[in-house]
């Protein structure tokens, strides 16, 4: 197999066969780029939804592996697109669906991501891998890392979910809290692969992770058709994305490209609509000013730790791809994102992460202005699971009931 690598900004070619973080001449986020044409062919959609491989290294042809079988996995990608029950508050939505990220290995889609990139870095023969993360990364990072046997390093904010520094720690990692945001950890990251010789993993500062994300934009296809009956694969008219670095939308955005040059799909796109949270929205502030890249946000503070980031290096990449496909980006503020979750738990069954219930609140905003039809296919991405965010939850005031006590039944509610 041969992965070309570009710089997504200037274009810039740079040798794949050896450890590569940003692009040498202008600091931006390498792509990596293969010869579809070879592909053309034999890699078709049949052949893929027949395939017996159960994860995501089904599409291993547009994957960073030269031996699908040596890929490091446990069992990423692949996950449920559902349809939404039309009840409650989601009544007013014809065509909703839902992909279920929280199906994932380590309970979020960050598992995508780091399968391709500790895929790769074994192939590249890289010892130890350091990077920031104020959320699931770091226990996805973790957990990839203890099963290639690779060295993990992750500095982390000191308000990280519990959940997600403990998972970390048990899965062997090297776990240090750094006082202040992503970005502080991020930079702290840097200075240490320079001091260390650590290998930098932060995502779009290395190639592959966006590799891993980018497959829900081919599942999704496959999805859509197998659920439409349609004869190709076939794309929703728009996606609501929580976006944080932006890694998957701009993975999407990049595999919507990739299916069109292989034949899979046309020129037709969803539109794009990332979602941030209102305490921390630099994508929604630079869409709504006109401009091509963000500014960073001082003070950043939101609970959902995903969307927890005040500059994102992929920026541009993210508003070109809202822009061109007519998308838009819209900020929801905790209580809307937090009441969402709560709503997709009730009226789904999906007990979401807040960034996942901050698409919902997207999309009912997006429902009332009238931006969004209602019978237009629209996609939520539920990122991961709530499970990890129980910390943020009041433990509810229940009434015990004492089985040697015969008036329990008195206790009961509703009846
Ligand atoms: C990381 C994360 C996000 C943001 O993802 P990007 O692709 O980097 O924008 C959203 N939700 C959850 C649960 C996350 O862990
Ligand atoms: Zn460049």
């Amino acid at each position: 197999m041969h992965i070309a690598l570009f710089c997504s900004a200037c274009r810039a070619k740079h040798e794949h066969a050896r450890p590569q973080n940003v692009c040498r001449s202008c600091g931006k986020p390498l792509f990596a780029q293969y010869d579809l044409g070879a592909i053309r062919d034999s890699f078709r959609p049949a052949m893929v939804r027949t395939r017996p491989t159960r994860s995501m290294w089904k599409f291993a042809e547009v994957l960073p592996v030269s031996n699908p079988s040596r890929a490091v996995s446990l069992g990423e990608g692949l996950t449920p697109l559902l349809r939404g029950q039309r009840q409650g508050p989601f009544a007013g939505f014809e065509n909703l669906w839902i992909k279920d990220e929280s199906f994932n290995p380590t309970a979020s889609f960050k598992a995508r991501g780091m399968a391709a990139a500790v895929t790769r870095a074994v192939e590249l023969g890289i010892g130890t891998v350091a990077l920031p993360s104020a959320g699931n990364a770091a226990g996805a990072a973790a957990a990839y890392t203890a099963r290639a046997g690779l060295k993990c390093i992750l500095m982390m904010p000191a308000d990280t979910p519990p959940a997600n520094i403990i998972e970390s720690v048990a899965q062997g990692a090297d776990v240090y809290l750094v006082r202040g945001l992503i970005s502080d950890a991020g930079k702290i990251v840097r200075e240490g692969c320079q001091r260390f010789g650590w290998f930098d993993l932060s995502t779009l500062r290395e190639p592959f992770r966006v590799e891993g994300k980018k497959i829900m934009g081919y599942e999704l296809a496959l999805d859509m058709q197998a659920a439409l009956g349609t004869p190709a694969p076939k794309l929703p008219d728009v996606i609501i994305y929580p976006a944080g670095g932006g890694t998957g939308l701009v993975g999407m955005w990049k595999a919507f490209d990739e299916m069109q040059e292989l034949g899979w799909i046309g020129s037709e796109r969803p539109r794009m609509v990332a979602v941030q949270a209102a305490g921390c929205a630099p994508i929604v502030h630079a869409f709504e000013a006109g401009q091509e890249s963000a500014e960073p946000i001082k003070n950043a503070h939101t609970i959902a730790a995903g969307l927890r980031v005040p500059g994102a290096i992929a920026d541009f990449l993210m508003l070109r791809a809202i822009r061109s496909s007519g998308g838009t980006a819209i900020a929801v503020t905790d209580g809307e994102l937090m009441a969402a979750a709560h709503e997709l738990a009730r009226g789904q069954g999906i007990f979401a992460c807040p960034e996942g219930g901050a698409t919902w609140a997207a999309a009912r905003k997006l429902l009332d202005t009238g931006w969004l039809k209602t019978g237009e296919h629209t996609v939520l991405f539920n990122t991961g699971s709530g499970l990890k965010y129980t910390h943020l939850e009041k433990l509810p005031d229940l009434s015990v009931l004492d089985p040697a006590d015969d008036n329990w039944h008195r206790n009961v509610r509703g009846t």
